[in-house]
């Protein structure tokens, strides 16, 4: 009869360690949450990516990666491709995960990094397709490009003329913070034997259309694409952007050009349209083109040789995550 009693225990003491022993291997994911303890539904979150066919590898990735509870049930509507791929990068937004391993399939030669980047700029869609109005046009950073248009009918209050000593005819405008900083640029430029003088500052957006639609009529549809914007997509219509002396092509062979390559940045002004990044903002080389965005802002991306548009994408805080 003891014996009887020793074997049941024995064979509930077994029962028991197998239990806990299965149930604490079953997810085999404990040690994936960042020394916070594991809870309920962390077990239920693993299993459940168990079963959409990620492996505890990937699932580790996307433990250690994603922290807000909204992103981590997004994650559960289906199995992604790539997913710890994209999801490893900086700059990953989880709303865009399909459109990242869309663009991918298309452009296999492309790392990860600039996948991720490239479709945030928005670049898996057509130039001039889906289009957002931007509302912060009064701020200097405001981005316009052939995804980001202005809304019509806006006024500024700050606009200043600059005189015959800046441009060529006496009538051309810029806002006040953009005015003081390309008269500085203008004038240091003097002091170095520099002469550069505006042609082209503010324009409203009928000035632009018109623009456009002249290019169209003189050059050609496709060569009003690259070097003319449609009305509401210019940066001129912000009242923060120049040209210089002249809009050809040979303007990057003077002195003028190499002196504003080198300098504009410590100004606040960048070489918008640089030669090489046209499928990244759209505009073929444009030496004569520069934007007013500030100082801090203009360093930035002359010292880390970029266009606006992957700036926005990399620097300006946003986190997804
Ligand atoms: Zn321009």
């Amino acid at each position: 009869m003891k014996k009887k009693i020793f074997v049941i225990i024995l064979v509930l003491t077994i029962i028991i360690f197998i239990y806990f022993y299965a149930f604490k291997n079953k997810p085999n994911v404990e040690n994936l949450s960042d020394g916070r303890e594991v809870t309920k539904e962390d077990y239920i979150y693993k299993d459940n990516l168990l079963d959409l066919g990620y492996n505890i590898n990937e699932i580790k990735v996307i433990e250690k990666k994603i922290s807000n509870i909204n992103t981590k049930k997004f994650l559960l509507s289906k199995k992604y491709n790539n997913l710890t791929k994209f999801i490893s990068s900086p700059y990953f937004n989880i709303n865009n995960i399909e459109r990242y391993d869309n663009y991918y399939k298309n452009n296999t030669s492309y790392s990860i990094d600039d996948v991720v980047i490239y479709v945030e700029i928005g670049l898996d869609n057509e130039f001039y397709t889906n289009i957002k109005e931007i509302d912060n046009y009064l701020d200097v950073t405001a981005l316009v490009n052939k995804y980001n248009k202005l809304p019509d009918n806006i006024v500024f209050d700050d606009l200043i003329t600059l005189d015959k000593r800046y441009s060529n005819d006496g009538t051309k405008q810029l806002r006040s913070e953009a005015y003081d900083a390309v008269i500085d640029m203008i004038e240091a430029a003097k002091r170095e034997n520099i002469n550069l003088l505006v042609i082209s500052a503010y324009r409203t957006s009928a000035r632009q259309n018109s623009l456009f639609n002249n290019s169209v009529n003189k050059n050609g549809m496709e060569h009003a694409l690259l070097y003319s914007a449609k009305s509401g997509h210019s940066e001129h219509q912000l009242g923060l952007a120049v040209d210089f002396n002249t809009t050809q092509e040979s303007f990057e062979k003077t002195k003028e050009f190499e002196w504003l390559k080198n300098n504009a940045y410590k100004y606040g002004f960048i070489l918008r349209y640089p030669k090489g990044k046209e499928f990244i903002t759209g505009y073929g080389y444009e030496p004569w083109h520069y934007r007013y965005v500030g100082i801090d802002i203009s360093t930035k991306i002359f010292k880390e040789n970029i266009t606006y548009e992957e700036y926005i994408v990399k620097f300006s805080n946003k986190s997804y995550q």
